[in-house]
């Protein structure tokens, strides 16, 4: 196991530890999220994990979430107090989610820890985009007022494609920075950006956590079913739990509906084509 990736990540997790309140840990029930759960363990620092339910998770996920006692679970809500699902925003937005129009994680999954500043188990190594888009800290909102800050304050920072700064120093000017922007932006420290995903198991293995059973079961990856980041494996999900397959086509049909008294063209005839097209 690399044990200075592990004591670099839990350095990382002291230096911005808030003075006043415990980080909010987004935990999705993943083996990225445990990884940072017991690295937050062993730091010592002070947080809590948070899991939002999508109304799409996979039941296995849910079940291995609800197994652990210090994991809290938040549904999404409406400002009128309304349970947000999957099936409301697909109707609502009149399409479903795409791999470039993802509206579903900033309304279901990135909701909770408004003012707070959060820890997750991103990576680089994941993909391309999460490369050039994530790094050790990244802050989002108040784009030109964060770059002025962090210009005043000479920090060597870059800007990604969704005017989100990414730093990638942790030095005592950056967390200064951070100390100044979490309340009223949306700050995000990632400790483990650069591990690797056999870093991630190494170590999962040496402190004894198996975690999510559905990897024993063959899945690369945790997240909702139907997804569209799962490429090729959201076929397989769909098949696999008909229920939400069924409960997809529903909101579809309920969609067209929806855009045809809003007067949206007639791309789509039916529930099915709307699959069709949603899996190409
Ligand atoms: S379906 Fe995918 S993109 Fe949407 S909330 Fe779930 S993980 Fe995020």
């Amino acid at each position: 196991m690399n044990r200075d990736k592990e004591q670099k990540a839990i350095e990382r997790l002291k230096s911005f530890e808030p003075e006043t309140e415990p980080y909010y840990l987004c935990y999705s029930g993943g083996k990225d999220s445990d990884t940072i759960k017991i690295l937050a363990e062993l730091s010592g620092v002070k947080f809590e994990a948070v899991h939002n339910l999508t109304s799409v998770d996979m039941p296995e996920t849910v079940k291995y979430i609800k197994s652990q006692n210090d994991v809290k679970i938040h549904i999404p809500r409406n400002k009128d107090g309304k349970h947000i699902t999957m099936w409301d925003l697909i109707i609502k937005k009149h399409f479903p989610p795409t791999r470039v129009v993802r509206y579903c994680c900033s309304e279901l999954k990135e909701q909770g820890g408004k003012g707070r500043l959060k820890i997750t188990g991103v990576r680089a190594d994941e993909s391309s985009k999460r490369k050039a888009n994530a790094g050790m800290v990244k802050v989002i909102g108040k784009p030109k007022t964060m770059q002025k800050k962090a210009e005043e304050m000479q920090l060597d920072y870059e800007v990604n494609n969704k005017n989100g700064l990414v730093l990638n120093y942790d030095n005592a000017d950056t967390r200064r920075f951070v100390e100044h922007c979490y309340r009223t932006t949306s700050t995000i420290v990632n400790p483990i950006i650069d591990w690797s995903e056999s870093d991630v198991w190494e170590f999962l293995n040496h402190y004894g956590c198996k975690s999510n059973p559905l990897y024993e079961c063959g899945n690369k990856r945790i997240g909702c079913i139907g997804c569209p980041m799962a490429g090729k494996q959201r076929r397989q999900e769909l098949k696999r739990y008909p229920t939400y397959y069924r409960a997809y086509l529903r909101a579809f049909d309920k969609m067209l509906q929806a855009r045809k008294e809003s007067g949206l063209d007639g791309v789509w005839q039916s529930a099915e084509d709307v699959m069709k097209w949603w899996l190409e």
